[in-house]
């Protein structure tokens, strides 16, 4: 056993040293052993479920992980943090799997025309269609149908579909769900991203996040996609995370979501805020943009909620009028 501090503070890692360390089989499978531990393990029980006979050769890779991703406690050995995180990347799928949904009709209509819409699982992001409108993001042309077993196309003719937005999905996410409880699942997962971003948390790694507005001046939209910017909403925000990879392109309005008050108007509406915030209009003014001012509003019927956002990004006033 290690001659080391037991449970000392996890050493600090460059990105660098974390990818030498774990680009080695027996080290992840140290890892991964733990991770499905019922409890820590003793040296002896971890190299037996490891399955590696050399004691010294299992001791050099366990020393390797130790410290940052595994500690030593009294009770044996157990996963630190950063060791679960990667355990948990590894389990999700999202490293070793690529699952493919081809573009299949769901049960959920369009938020702007109410024709039917389609979902796709491509790479890691699921993607929605609308089967009539040009959607939120103009039109779009499905990718070829992937060779394969499941390599059929039979619900959706029409490879050009107006796309309604997407969003990243781990695989593991769409295992055991039928196409629209993907979309519904999918749907709630951007949500919460969409909350944590609009709050200025990366949904990633938590760090705080850099927002910045690329706007379209000459906006033209008669209830369907500018022909400018390829955009319903002129003003977008782009989120950027200084930290991670993390980057994101969104309707600024979208991210307003994340206001109390907007919140309490979708529950005051009956509405799951979490779930079913699409049923909201959404209009935009945008009254300077140096420094940068606009009016927003989100309405249900006729009862609209009017806001103010500023130079800060920050909802500074709010109002409300039902009969509008
Ligand atoms: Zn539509
Ligand atoms: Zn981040
Ligand atoms: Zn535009």
């Amino acid at each position: 056993m290690s001659e080391r501090e037991k449970d000392a503070e996890p050493t600090m890692l460059s990105p660098d040293d974390a990818f030498a360390v774990l680009g080695n089989e027996t080290r992840m499978e140290i890892l991964r052993t733990l991770g499905e531990a019922d409890g820590a393990l003793s040296f002896s029980e971890l190299r037996d479920r490891v399955g590696m006979r050399d004691s010294g050769q299992f001791n050099y890779h366990l020393d390797k992980v130790q410290d940052h991703f595994v500690t030593l406690t009294d009770d044996g050995y157990r996963l630190r943090q950063a060791g679960n995180r990667v355990i948990q990347a590894v389990l999700s799928g999202a490293l070793t799997e690529a699952p493919v949904l081809e573009p299949t009709e769901i049960d959920s209509p369009c938020i702007y025309c109410g024709a039917s819409t389609v979902v796709s699982v491509r790479e890691g992001h699921v993607r929605h269609y609308c089967s009539e409108c040009s959607g939120t993001y103009g039109t779009a042309t499905l990718p070829p149908v992937s060779s394969g077993e499941n390599g059929t196309r039979e619900q959706v003719e029409d490879d050009d579909l107006g796309y309604l937005g997407g969003m990243v999905f781990p695989p593991a996410g769409i295992q055991g769900r039928t196409p629209t409880e993907v979309f519904e699942a999918g749907f709630l997962w951007a949500t919460l991203e969409l909350l944590a971003t609009g709050r200025g948390v990366c949904p990633r790694c938590s760090a705080p996040i850099e927002r910045s507005l690329r706007i379209c001046e000459e906006h033209d939209t008669g209830g369907r996609v500018c022909e400018r910017c390829g955009n319903r909403h002129a003003v977008i925000c782009r989120a950027r995370c200084p930290n991670c990879t993390q980057s994101s392109h969104i309707p600024f309005v979208l991210l307003c979501l994340s206001d109390p008050d907007v919140l309490a108007f979708v529950t005051d509406h009956g509405l799951d805020p979490l779930q079913e915030w699409s049923a909201l209009e959404w209009t935009e003014e945008v009254e300077r943009t140096d420094p940068f001012e606009a009016q927003f509003a989100c309405s249900i019927d006729d009862d609209v909620l009017g806001f103010t956002v500023d130079d800060s990004l920050e909802v500074v006033e709010v109002t409300r009028n039902r009969n509008r």
